[in-house]
C-alpha cells in the first residue's frame, strides 16, 4: 500500500487530495497545525475525518517534520500547508515568510535528513507571475510575484526545483491558477460572493461589498486540479507544470452568473469598497496548460459557469440550515 503525507490536509486542496488518495487505495496521513477549535470540517464534508491519519505539528518546527516522516514512512509528501490568502500577506509578511516560503525549506530538509527517495509535491502559485510578463503564462514565463504571498511562494518554488538540482531529490511544482470549490476559505472573493448570494437570497444580508472586480482570474474546480498533482508524482522524471484552464473571467461577470443563477442582479447589491482594494494587485491572470495536457493526460473538466453554481448551491443549503 502505498503512503502519503499531506501538509495542509485541513485546508481546501488537502481534503480534496486526501479524498483522492484514499480511492486511490493509499494511507493517508495529514498534518494538523494546532488550533483551539477543530478544524476538520472539510473533511467531514468528503465523508473522510475517520480515514486519515492526523499528527499534531507546524511547518515552521524542523524537529516536528523529522518525526512526521520517521512516524507515517510516506512515499509521497505533498506540501500544502501555507499561509495563503494574499491579502493577509500585507498584514502578516513575516509570518507568510516562514509558513509559505521557509516552510518548505524545512519539509525539503526533513526529506533530505531522513529519506531522499521521498516524492516532494510543491504547491506553487500563478501569483508569482504576478504583474504578467507574457498575454498567457506558462513553465516558460518570468515571474513578477506582486505581494509578500507571492514572493515567499516564489522561493518554495526555487527552493525545490533547486533541491531537485542539488541533491537529484524528485520534487515538482505545480504552478497551480485559482481553484475554487464549496470547500474554499470564505475570504476568497468566489466563496464571499457565493455565500453573499445565498444570504441575499434567503433575506439574511443585503449588500456585497467587493473591491477591484474588473481582476480576471483563471479559475477551475479545486477536485479537478488535485489529481494534476497526484499525475506529476507519477512521471518517471520530476518536472514543474502550469495548471490551468486557459480562460480568464472578471470577478465583476463571476457575481453575474452567481446572481443570476437565484434570479437576482448583480448590480442591485454589490457596492464597490476602496478599503477592500490591494496595496500592489494582480490585474490578469491566464495559464496555458498545453504541457500539462500533453505530458500528464490533464485537463481542466468543470466549466466556471459550473463551479459557481456548484457553490451557490452548496452554500444556499448550508445558509438556510444555520
Ligand atoms: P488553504 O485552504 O488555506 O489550506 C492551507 C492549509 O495550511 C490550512 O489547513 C492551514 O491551516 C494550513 N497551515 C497554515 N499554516 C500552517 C503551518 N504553519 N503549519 C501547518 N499547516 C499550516 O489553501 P488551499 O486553497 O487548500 O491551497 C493549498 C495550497 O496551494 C496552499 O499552499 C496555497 O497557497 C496553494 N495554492 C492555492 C491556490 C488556490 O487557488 N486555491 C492556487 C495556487 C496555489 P489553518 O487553516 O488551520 O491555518
Ligand atoms: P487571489 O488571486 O489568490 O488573490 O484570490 P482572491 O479570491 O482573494 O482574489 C481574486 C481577485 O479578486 C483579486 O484581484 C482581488 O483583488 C479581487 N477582489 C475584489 N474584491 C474582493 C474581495 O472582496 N475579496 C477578495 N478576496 N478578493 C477581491
Amino acid at each position: 500500500m502505498k503512503k502519503a503525507l499531506i501538509t495542509g490536509i485541513m485546508g481546501q486542496d488537502g481534503a480534496y487530495l486526501a479524498k483522492l488518495l484514499l480511492d486511490k487505495g493509499y494511507k493517508v496521513s495529514g498534518l494538523l497545525a494546532r488550533r483551539s477549535t477543530p478544524s476538520n470540517w472539510r473533511l467531514k464534508y468528503l465523508g473522510i475525518e475517520n480515514e486519515v491519519e492526523l499528527i499534531e505539528g507546524d511547518l515552521t518546527d524542523l524537529a516536528f517534520l523529522i518525526r512526521a516522516i520517521k512516524k507515517s514512512k510516506p512515499d509521497e509528501i505533498y506540501n500544502l500547508g501555507a499561509q495563503s490568502y494574499v491579502a493577509t500577506s500585507w498584514e502578516q509578511p513575516i509570518l507568510t515568510a516562514q509558513t509559505t516560503g521557509v516552510g518548505v525549506l524545512n519539509v525539503l530538509e526533513a526529506i533530505r535528513l531522513t529519506d531522499t527517495t521521498i516524492k516532494f509535491y510543491q504547491a506553487s502559485t500563478s501569483e508569482m507571475f504576478g504583474l504578467i510578463q507574457e498575454p498567457m503564462q506558462s513553465e516558460a514565463t518570468p515571474f513578477h510575484p506582486r505581494s509578500p504571498y507571492g514572493i515567499a511562494k516564489l522561493y518554495g518554488h526555487w527552493i525545490s526545483v533547486n533541491y531537485r538540482e542539488s541533491f537529484n531529490m524528485f520534487t515538482c511544482c505545480g504552478i497551480l491558477f485559482n481553484h475554487e470549490s464549496p470547500l474554499r476559505g470564505i475570504e476568497f472573493v468566489t466563496r464571499k460572493v457565493t455565500d453573499a448570494v445565498a444570504r441575499i437570497k434567503l433575506g439574511k444580508q443585503r449588500e456585497l461589498r467587493l473591491g477591484n472586480i474588473d481582476a480576471q482570474r483563471d479559475w477551475g474546480f479545486a477536485g479537478d486540479y488535485v489529481e494534476a498533482m497526484w499525475r506529476m508524482l507519477q512521471q518517471s522524471k520530476p518536472d514543474d507544470y502550469v495548471v490551468a484552464t486557459g480562460q480568464t473571467t472578471t470577478v465583476r461577470e463571476m457575481c453575474r452568473i452567481a446572481f443570476d443563477h437565484v434570479g437576482l442582479h448583480a448590480e442591485d447589491h454589490v457596492v464597490i469598497d476602496e478599503k477592500l482594494y490591494r496595496p500592489a494587485e494582480v490585474e490578469i491572470l491566464l495559464g496555458n496548460p498545453t504541457k500539462a495536457k500533453e505530458k500528464l493526460g490533464w485537463s481542466s473538466k468543470t466549466s466556471l459557469e459550473e463551479l459557481v453554481i456548484m457553490m451557490v448551491e452548496a452554500d444556499f443549503m448550508r445558509v438556510s440550515k444555520e
